[in-house]
C-alpha cells in the first residue's frame, strides 16, 4: 500500500505543450521556399500561447502553401481550390470553441475563391487568415496569378502579363466590415511572428498579407526590399504590431501610424512608393458573424423539429 488515502487527489501537472506537439512530417516545399519561415513562426505561436492541438484547425485551398495542414499535429483540412473560407466558417459556424486558422495563396484566394474571401471579411468571422503572396501559381509550375505584375513572363504570359494586378491589403480593405488588416514578409520572421500573434488575439477576421518568397518561380520577386532598405517602412503604433527595440532599428524607415483610421488604411495600401510592413486598421468592436451562427447550438431535436415543421407548415396547403 502507498499510504494514499481513498479520496486523496493527485496535484499533477497541466499538460505542456512543445514545439514537437505540434510537428508533423517534414516540409515539401523547396529549400528557401517563405512557406518554411511561417511554418515555423506558426508552430512557435502553438507552443507559446499554448493552444490545444485538439482544438485548433488548420484549414487551406489548393496550392503550394495549401500542403500547410499536412505539417500540423492539429486537426486540419486541406480542401478544394479556392474553398478554404467556407470550410473554415463552416467549422467555426457549429464549433466556435476551436481555433480556426486558414491558410492560402494568391492563386487561391485571389482567383476562383475571390467571392468567399470577400464574403468571409464581410461577415467578421472571428478566425486568423494567411494569404501567401508570391505573386505566382507555384504548384501548377509558374502561370501567372491575379497578383502577378505586369511584365510577369510565366507559361501562360509568355510575353509578359498585362493585366494590372489585384492588390489583397486594397482589397480587404475595400470590403466593408474589415476588421483587422496586417502586412508582413516571410524575409522578417520577428515582425511576421508579432504580427501573427496580433492576428490571433484580435476578436474578428484577421487578415495577414505574408509577401512571401517562391526562389523557383520568382527568384528577384523581393530583391526591392530585401537588398535596399530605403523601399521597406515600418508602421509604428501603440496599438499595432510591436517588436523590440533591436528589429526596429533593422527599418531605416518608420513612421507614427494610427490603425484605428480606415481612410488612412486605403491611402496607405494605395501607395506604391515603399513597402509598408505593420497593421494597417484594426477595429475591434464589430461582432462577428459567428455569434450569432452559435445561438442555436444549445437547441434540441425537439426544438430544431418544431422551428422546421413551423417552416414546411407555411407552403402547406
Ligand atoms: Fe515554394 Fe515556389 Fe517551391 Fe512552391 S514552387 S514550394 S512556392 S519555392
Amino acid at each position: 500500500m502507498f499510504g494514499l488515502k481513498p479520496d486523496a487527489v493527485l496535484d499533477l501537472p497541466e499538460k505542456h505543450y512543445v514545439l514537437e506537439d505540434y510537428e508533423k512530417g517534414i516540409a515539401r516545399w523547396c529549400d528557401g521556399c517563405g512557406d518554411h519561415a511561417v511554418l515555423a513562426n506558426i508552430q512557435k505561436l502553438c507552443r507559446e500561447e499554448q493552444l490545444d492541438p485538439d482544438k485548433t484547425v488548420f484549414v487551406s485551398g489548393i496550392g503550394c502553401s495549401s500542403r500547410f495542414p499536412h505539417y500540423m499535429n492539429t486537426y486540419g483540412f486541406h480542401g478544394l481550390h479556392g474553398r478554404a473560407f467556407p470550410v473554415a466558417c463552416g467549422i467555426k459556424h457549429r464549433r466556435p470553441d476551436l481555433d480556426v486558422f486558414v491558410i492560402t495563396g494568391d492563386g487561391d484566394c485571389c482567383s476562383i475563391g475571390a467571392g468567399a474571401w470577400i464574403h468571409a471579411i464581410r461577415y467578421n468571422v472571428n478566425m486568423t487568415v494567411m494569404l501567401f503572396n508570391n505573386e505566382i501559381y507555384g504548384l501548377t509550375k509558374k502561370q501567372q496569378s491575379p497578383t502577378s505584375r505586369v511584365g510577369t513572363v510565366s507559361n501562360t504570359t509568355p510575353r509578359g502579363s498585362i493585366l494590372p494586378p489585384l492588390h489583397p491589403m486594397q482589397v480587404t480593405l475595400g470590403v466593408s466590415n474589415a476588421s483587422f488588416v496586417a502586412q508582413t514578409a516571410d524575409w522578417n520572421p520577428a515582425h511576421m511572428y508579432a504580427t501573427i500573434k496580433a492576428a490571433h488575439e484580435h476578436k474578428g477576421f484577421s487578415f495577414i498579407h505574408i509577401l512571401q518568397r517562391c526562389p523557383v518561380f520568382q527568384p528577384k520577386l523581393v530583391d526591392e526590399w530585401t537588398s535596399n532598405r530605403d523601399n521597406l517602412c515600418y508602421l509604428k503604433d501603440d496599438n499595432g504590431i510591436i517588436v523590440s527595440e533591436e528589429i526596429e532599428k533593422t527599418f531605416k524607415n518608420s513612421i507614427d501610424y494610427d490603425c484605428s483610421n480606415i481612410n488612412t488604411a486605403r491611402e496607405l495600401a494605395q501607395s506604391n512608393d515603399k513597402l509598408y510592413l505593420g497593421l494597417f486598421y484594426k477595429d475591434s468592436s464589430k461582432e462577428t458573424y459567428d455569434e450569432y451562427g452559435a445561438h442555436n447550438l444549445g437547441a434540441t431535436i425537439e426544438d430544431k423539429a418544431a422551428v422546421l415543421n413551423a417552416e414546411f407548415d407555411k407552403y402547406g396547403i
